[in-house]
């Protein structure tokens, strides 16, 4: 099973995508999981990215694409993976549908997780994320048993650079440009789902069970 999620930063496509890898066993691809552990790593590719992503802009297709391109091919990917942060642009789109079309395969689901513009920047201010598993959890509605320790890995949380007020407007705008289109081109070829991302999270992934099963 191939699942894209889609949705505006902060609308819980990284909480979903994680729920969804554990019950159904598939790995969760984050391209900015990616891009932060290589920003923490510090390597080219993670001193390049950070330039955009600190911008609130997209890291630029070329280099998006090949870092998915080449995770995907992995061996774990095999029998499906859920995508979370990718495709943000038409042509990644287009370039991950000819790159499984190549494979004789297609996407079977995006799953657009909608929430509204007003909801997102108190979502952000509140999220604090582990780079080193990649975890999110929000300080009031997704907290940890121990403050500013992830549960999973015991890893420091951080507060992202990017999710302050000023750089989470610029992300919104850069969402509605480059990214909601891309409802209209799933929608076009009929596996695009709609789930209401503003209720409580298990609600939402209850939503999200009933459309995969
Ligand atoms: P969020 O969880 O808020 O949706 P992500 O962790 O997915 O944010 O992405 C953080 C940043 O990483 C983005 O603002 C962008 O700069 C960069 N990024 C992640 N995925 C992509 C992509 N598919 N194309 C271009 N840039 C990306
Ligand atoms: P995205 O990957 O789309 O950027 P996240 O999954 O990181 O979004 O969620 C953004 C923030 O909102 C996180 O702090 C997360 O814990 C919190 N969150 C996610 N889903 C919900 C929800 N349904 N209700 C309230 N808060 C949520
Ligand atoms: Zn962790």
């Amino acid at each position: 099973m191939k699942i894209i999620m889609l949705g505006a930063p902060g609308a819980g496509k990284g909480t979903q995508a994680e729920m969804i890898s554990e019950k159904y066993g598939l790995p969760h691809v984050s391209t900015g999981d990616i891009f932060r552990a290589n920003i923490k790593n510090g390597t080219e590719l993670g001193k390049e990215a950070k330039k955009y992503m600190d911008a609130g802009q997209l890291v630029p297709d070329e280099l998006t694409v090949k870092i998915l391109l080449d995770r995907v091919a992995q061996d774990d990917c095999k029998n499906g993976y859920v995508l979370d942060g990718f495709p943000r642009t038409i042509p990644q789109a287009e370039v991950l549908d000819k790159a499984l079309t190549e494979l004789g395969d297609k996407v079977d689901y995006a799953i657009n997780v909608d929430v509204p513009d007003e909801n997102i920047i108190n979502r952000m201010s509140g999220r604090r994320a582990c780079v080193t598993c990649g975890a999110t959890y929000h300080v009031v509605y997704a907290p940890t048993k121990v403050e500013g320790i992830c549960d999973k890995c015991g890893s420091e949380l951080i507060l992202r650079d990017d999710d302050k007020p000023e750089t989470v407007k610029n992300r919104l705008e850069v969402y509605h440009k480059q990214t909601q289109p891309l409802i209209e081109y799933y929608d076009k070829k009929g596996v695009l789902k709609e789930v209401d991302g503003t209720v409580d999270m298990n609600e939402v992934f209850n939503s999200i069970v009933s459309i995969l099963a």
